[in-house]
């Protein structure tokens, strides 16, 4: 078929098997894809995004959680880490991978971060030197923009009065989310369309400049010719029940592998791919989480106003309490105590702790091509810093005039004081504690030694000419911040690298 520049092309709409040329066939159309296509085809390159989700429309969703796990997470939502605890990994599966269900919230990598790439990965180009014009670029096309006060709603300013009042270093959270209305539904993606997702700004600029996009398209294998990558091949699926249909057989000069840090080392892991050093699919990072809700005297409504709004550092340590809302069926099952009368809901807001890890998991292809199967523990120092969060969280919630917290923890209520939260902290086995973790980092990562790495600091892998990573699989360790923009500036830098190496 001629190359549909520009267009966007259903897989499950081709009558026929396919054919296609162009210089870069991109796997992914997630933030590390659709940063890549839109620097490849911004330098004149013809790209082709194959992204196995589905593309919706604003109209098209629903504000049902039930649905939006069904059809907008890979895994219907159900991928699980095991180990010492049971760690829920949600992902997206659609055009705009996770940025279309994310909480839109924009931090730049931080430079304790950026310096230990560099110093022990030996990544030249971890530095804020380097990378301030690149986070400033991505943010202007993302629009992002500190969340305006009006917007915040109760459940962060409640948080922000307690900050205050310990006289702590809070702000509002930075996102890229211009038309936001504080409807608190990012998380099922964004029913207005307020949302800068990846599908409404990267992909339609690298479209705007050629690219091409195939949706509901899965990619099985790399081709691979004398140790170098020239293209790929797909399958058309049938956006219901996934099954393959028509294939498409894409030659290319380069395949960037964007399908996050579970698709990407899985996929390599499948095809035996770039693994001569043993590290695909090892080393997962994740950003562990772990809640606090409080209860006042006034209604506070969490579900209305921007779902995550206002932060603060958790001093000395690579974490920081955000501030989230929930759908009222979330905050039922969590906080159990809270939930009856359900009039109580109404007076609850909410604070995680996320962490930067020091522990590692890994990533094995699980029984179906759309399966995963992940191990991970939590280790006792990550633990520690974990419940110190959950105790800062509860200071500044009491400071704020809490009647009462409820650190989440199973077969527990909640507590009046400090000292009877720090009892509980203490007495709490891990397994009881509801740990979270959204953001998968890691599994491909990158290094300046081979011994060390799957890819290069360039992004190519070590082992097979022309295929690239450029997701959140390269990160060299754990960020400690929310991921999005670091992964979409990673992807601009390794993408320009690739244009320069021609
Ligand atoms: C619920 C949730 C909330 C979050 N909130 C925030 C936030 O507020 N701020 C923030 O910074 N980060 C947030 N994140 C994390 C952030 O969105 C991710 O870190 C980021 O999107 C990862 O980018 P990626 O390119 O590595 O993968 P993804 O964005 O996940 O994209 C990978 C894409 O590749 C596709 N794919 C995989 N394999 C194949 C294949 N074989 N063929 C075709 N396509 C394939 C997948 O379907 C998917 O669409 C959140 C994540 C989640 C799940």
């Amino acid at each position: 078929m001629d190359f549909p520049s520009g267009q966007h092309v259903r897989g499950d709409t081709l009558t026929r098997d396919e054919a296609l040329d162009c210089d870069v066939v991109i796997i992914g159309s997630g933030a590390g894809g659709a940063a890549s296509a839109w620097r490849l085809a911004e330098a004149g390159l013809r790209v082709l995004v194959l992204e196995e989700g589905r593309k919706w429309e604003p109209h098209e969703v629903s504000t049902r959680q039930s649905w939006a796990l069904r059809n907008l997470y890979a895994e219907r939502g159900t991928s699980v880490a095991t180990g010492n605890i049971y760690l829920p990994m949600p992902r997206g599966r659609a055009v705009g991978g996770s940025t279309l269900l994310n909480s839109a919230i924009c931090f730049r990598t931080p430079r304790r971060v950026l310096d230990r790439w560099q110093r022990d990965f030996g990544v030249p180009w971890a530095s804020e030197a380097e990378l301030n014009p690149v986070f400033e670029e991505v943010e202007r096309a993302l629009a992002v923009r500190k969340v305006p006060e009006v917007f915040a709603r109760e459940h962060n300013l409640i948080f922000r009065k307690g900050v205050d009042a310990l006289g702590l270093a809070g702000d509002f959270i930075s996102r890229n989310a211009p038309g936001c209305i504080g409807c608190g539904l990012c998380q099922l993606s964004c029913p207005v369309g307020g949302k800068g997702s990846v599908d409404r700004t990267l992909l339609p600029l690298a479209l705007g400049k050629g690219a091409a996009l195939f949706s509901s398209t899965r990619v099985e294998k790399v081709l691979v010719e004398n140790g170098a990558a020239v293209g790929v091949e797909a399958s058309g699926l049938e956006p219901v029940t996934e099954a393959p249909q028509r294939k498409l057989t894409v030659k290319a000069r380069k395949v960037f592998l964007c399908g996050g840090a579970i698709n990407s080392p899985m996929f390599l892991l499948r095809q035996g791919l770039a693994n001569k050093a043993g590290h695909v699919g090892n080393h997962l990072h994740v950003h562990s989480a772990s809640g606090v809700c409080a209860r006042f005297e006034q209604v506070i409504d969490a579900w209305h106003g921007v779902t995550q709004g206002y932060y603060v550092d958790l001093p000395g340590r690579p974490a920081v309490l955000e501030t989230f809302s929930a759908t009222p069926e979330i905050y039922a099952i969590q906080y159990e105590a809270y939930a009856k009368p359900m009039e109580t809901l109404r007076h609850l807001a909410s604070c995680g702790c996320m962490l930067g890890d020091e522990a590692e998991g890994t990533v094995r292809p699980g029984p179906s091509p759309s399966r995963s199967a992940m191990t991970y523990s939590v280790t006792d120092s990550d633990l520690a810093i974990i419940k110190e969060g959950m105790r800062e969280t509860a200071r500044i919630y009491f400071a704020a005039g809490a009647l009462d917290v409820h650190a989440g923890l199973v077969g527990q209520g909640p507590v009046k004081s400090l000292d009877e939260l720090d009892k509980q902290l203490a007495a709490v086995p891990l397994d009881k504690l509801s740990i979270y973790a959204s953001h998968p980092m890691s599994t491909n990562r990158m290094s300046a030694r081979r011994e060390d790495g799957v890819t290069r600091p360039d992004g190519e892998t070590w082992d097979v000419q022309n295929l690239v990573i450029a997701d959140a699989s390269v990160f060299p360790t754990s960020l400690g911040v929310n991921p999005q923009i670091t992964v979409m500036t990673c992807a601009s830098v390794i993408a320009r690298q690739q244009v320069a190496k021609g």
